[in-house]
Order: C-alpha cells, then sequence, then structure tokens
C-alpha cells in the first residue's frame, strides 16, 4: 500500500508521524511524498491555536480532492481530532476513519480495517525527518494547566515513558545512524517525576552521552525546573550541546500569575543568571504571549523590559489565541486583536535587533556544522545547522560555500564571515595539508 502523509504543527506532532510511519512501515507499506500517487492519506492535525487549526481543516479539504485520483481512504489523526473529534465526524465525511492518539499503536490494525483487510506485523524505527537527526520523545501530556495552553485537556496528563524504554528508542536510532538527537516532551524538565518521584533528565542525558550521537539537545525546558544537577551534568557531558529552550511566557508577574504559571520574572532571571554562570556561550531560546486577557500596557512593558534584559539569542512570540475551554478563555478584558497585533510587531522589531546583534558573535569564528543539502544541483553552496540551531521553525542555518562534494548528515567546519537575524553565512574552511 502507498501512503501519503501529511504532518502539521509543532515537533511532538512530527514525533507522532514518526511513530505512526513505523508502525506502517513494519507492515510493508511504502511512503510517497506525492498525494496523486498514494492510496491512503493520513493528515495529522495540529489544534494548537486557532489558524492551526483552519490550516488543518483545508489540508484535510485539500487532500480530499485526492480520492478523485488513485487515494481511496482519508485518515485524519492528532491533536485537533483528539479535541474535536465528535465535531470533525460530523462536518468533514470526506474523512474515512479518525484515529485518536491512544489508537496509534493499532494503526495497522485500523488501515486494514479501513481498506476491509488483515495483517499486523512487528514494528521498526521510521523517520519522519532526515536520517541524520531525530526527535525523542521522553514523556507526553503535560499536567502543568497554563491557563491560556488546551494540550492537557488534548494530550491528558504528564506521562514519562520508562527510563529503559527511552534508552531502547535511542538505542534504536543511534543503530540506524542519526547524529544529532532532540530531546522533547511538553515539559521536558518534568521528566521521571510521576514515574520515579524525582527528576531524572540529567540521568537521561548521562546515559545517552555513552551513545553514539554527535549532538544532543535538550528542546521545552520548563523554567522553574531548571535545577542544579541538571546544569551540572549538562556542563559536563560532552554531546550534550549548552542549548536552553525556556518557554518564559510572560515578563510580567501578574500576567504570569493569571497564567498559572510557576515562578515569576525574578525566578526566570535567575535561571537564565545560573546559565550564564556555568555556560561560556550558551544559546537561549524563549516563546512568549503577547495580549493574554487583561494584559495592560505596564505588563506589555515589562516584557519588553525584560526581553531587553535577557537579550534571548531566539524569541518565538504569538498574539493570545482563545482557546475553547481553558481557564484564560473564560477570563474578562480580553486584549482587541488590533492591539495584541501592534504589541506582537512592537515586540518582534526588538528582538530582530537583539537576534542580529548576539548572531554577529558569531562573524570571524569556525564553527562545526552539520550539512543538510546542497543549495541546487551545480551550486558550491550548501544549507546545514550549527550546534545553535534546532532543526525547527524558530531557529536559522548556516549557509556556506564549499569545493568539495559534501554529503547530508556529514559534519564539516565552517567559517563565518556575515551574520543575519536569523542565519549565518561562510565557507567551509579546508583542512591543513
Ligand atoms: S507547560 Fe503549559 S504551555 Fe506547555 S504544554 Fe503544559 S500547559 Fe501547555
Amino acid at each position: 500500500m502507498k501512503i501519503g502523509l501529511v504532518s502539521l504543527g509543532c515537533s511532538k506532532n512530527l514525533i507522532d508521524t514518526q511513530n505512526a510511519l513505523s508502525f506502517l512501515k513494519a507492515s510493508g507499506h511504502t511512503f510517497v511524498s506525492d498525494p496523486k500517487k498514494a492510496d491512503v492519506i493520513i493528515v495529522n492535525t495540529c489544534g494548537f491555536i486557532e489558524s492551526a487549526k483552519q490550516e488543518s481543516i483545508n489540508t484535510i479539504l485539500e487532500m480530499a480532492d485526492y480520492k478523485q485520483h488513485r487515494c481511496k481512504k482519508l485518515i485524519a489523526m492528532g491533536c485537533l481530532v483528539q479535541r474535536y473529534r465528535r465535531e470533525l465526524e460530523e462536518e468533514l465525511p470526506e474523512v474515512d476513519r479518525f484515529i485518536s492518539i491512544d489508537e496509534y499503536r493499532d494503526m495497522e490494525k485500523i488501515l486494514n480495517e479501513t481498506l476491509a483487510s488483515e495483517t499486523i506485523c512487528q514494528r521498526e524505527i521510521v523517520l519522519a525527518t532526515e536520517p541524520y537527526t531525530s526527535y525523542l520523545r521522553i514523556a507526553d501530556g503535560c499536567s502543568n494547566h497554563c491557563t491560556f495552553c488546551a494540550i492537557p485537556l488534548i494530550r491528558g496528563r504528564y506521562t514519562s515513558v520508562p527510563f529503559e524504554e527511552v534508552l531502547e528508542n535511542a538505542r534504536q536510532l543511534q543503530a540506524i545512524g542519526v547524529k544529532e538527537l532532540n530531546i522533547i516532551a511538553q515539559d521536558s524538565t518534568m521528566y521521571g517525576k510521576d514515574l520515579y518521584g524525582r527528576l531524572r533528565l540529567h540521568e537521561l542525558l548521562i546515559e545517552l552521552n555513552k551513545m553514539d550521537f554527535h549532538w544532543i539537545r535538550v528542546l521545552y525546558m520548563y523554567p522553574d525546573e531548571i535545577y542544579d544537577g541538571l546544569l551540572d551534568s549538562m556542563a559536563s557531558l560532552k554531546k550534550v550541546i549548552p542549548y536552553f529552550d525556556i518557554p518564559s511566557q510572560h515578563g510580567s508577574d501578574r500576567i504570569l500569575k493569571l497564567m498559572n504559571r510557576r515562578g515569576r520574572k525574578q525566578d526566570i532571571q535567575k535561571t537564565v543568571r545560573d546559565i550564564r554562570e556555568k555556560f561560556a556561550d550558551p544559546i537561549l531560546r524563549t516563546t512568549v504571549i503577547v495580549g493574554f486577557p487583561s494584559e495592560t500596557d505596564e505588563d506589555f512593558r515589562q516584557l519588553m523590559d525584560l526581553t531587553e534584559e535577557i537579550r534571548w539569542d531566539r524569541l518565538g512570540a504569538f498574539a493570545y489565541s482563545r482557546e475553547e475551554g481553558t481557564g484564560a478563555c473564560r477570563l474578562p478584558d480580553q486584549v482587541d486583536e488590533k492591539t495584541a497585533q501592534k504589541r506582537l510587531d512592537e515586540l518582534m522589531q526588538r528582538q530582530s535587533q537583539i537576534s542580529l546583534e548576539n548572531n554577529q558573535r558569531y562573524e570571524g569564528s569556525t564553527i562545526e556544522v552539520l550539512v543538510e543539502r546542497k543549495k541546487s544541483f551545480n551550486s558550491p553552496y550548501y544549507q546545514g545547522r550549527g550546534w545553535m540551531h534546532a532543526p525547527d521553525d524558530i531557529d536559522g542555518h548556516v549557509f556556506f560555500r564549499s569545493d568539495q562534494a559534501l554529503e547530508p548528515g556529514q559534519f564539516v567546519e565552517v567559517e563565518i564571515e556575515r551574520a543575519e537575524i536569523y542565519d549565518l553565512f561562510g565557507r567551509e574552511k579546508r583542512k591543513e595539508g
């Protein structure tokens, strides 16, 4: 069976796609990128904010058109399905089968039922990303209940993947040649608390560092759980890179409280201070929300001040989106769209300047780069990423010239000549002799 798969949304959704692919590949199915050639199309939906929901529905409708070609069945899964399955079942008759998160392990069976045949096989890992890089999920769900966020409603309570299972999954990735491992969860620093009664991310990193990966990066670290033992381990483990992705969400204590975030502005400041004391040149990345209900000019000013003070290397900002069923949805004084957008523009304009200045620190230095692809067949230019660039939409790339033929997944040294807001530009450093 030829399967076409479209995955929308964040890297956590992408890893679900990866798992789904694993179950299907094990059963002998193949994957095609052209939907015209697919027998079955699966859309992995995202339900994070309003625009993502709309994009998911549009994609489902777009893919439904391929049923006029070869495609026999259309399947939808992912966060939006998890949350609105009943409504979607009523409104999207084009979809033959909706699959909830707890049914992913039965993908093969469901597919066969949908196509009225039956075979179940053993599973091996298949990557939805390039073969040299992968995400490694260490937990699912979230128990934090930030008032703006629907994730706990969609994915349930925080549940760590058992320690040995994480290591076994990592061994499989190592065996198929993955060099860059990106650890994810809705809240990575919480790892272990639910299963073992203590935070165990540092213990995981110690074990993963013994494996044959080149870079290990941790994403989504809740600020108040970045404990000393974790920082000390990260500082001593060679393959674990000093990359800190810390969703801070706001700079006003009043708004942080309304968001039901643990920790306040001074805790965020202390976490950043601790990191900067222990690491010579860390990357600091955050996400924030502007236009949260009742956010005043003064609250926004405090967010701007904190941004100015910390000088994050990367900052992803969203205008608040009212999510059904969440605490913030019921709060009075919703901020109008125009004001939220104006604040978002002001913040991003300032952040662009900070990101550019921070990025310029690499000019004149040599950095190790993971080659991703040649820009075009005849060109001597390549695209890659440095350790400071996670493989997602927030971070940038390194574009460089090389006179040798390079392969995706190879590591090379690049002399950086110029920096822009997101990207770095340079040339491959020739080896002496
Ligand atoms: S930590 Fe907060 S924002 Fe992140 S997934 Fe959990 S509830 Fe949502």
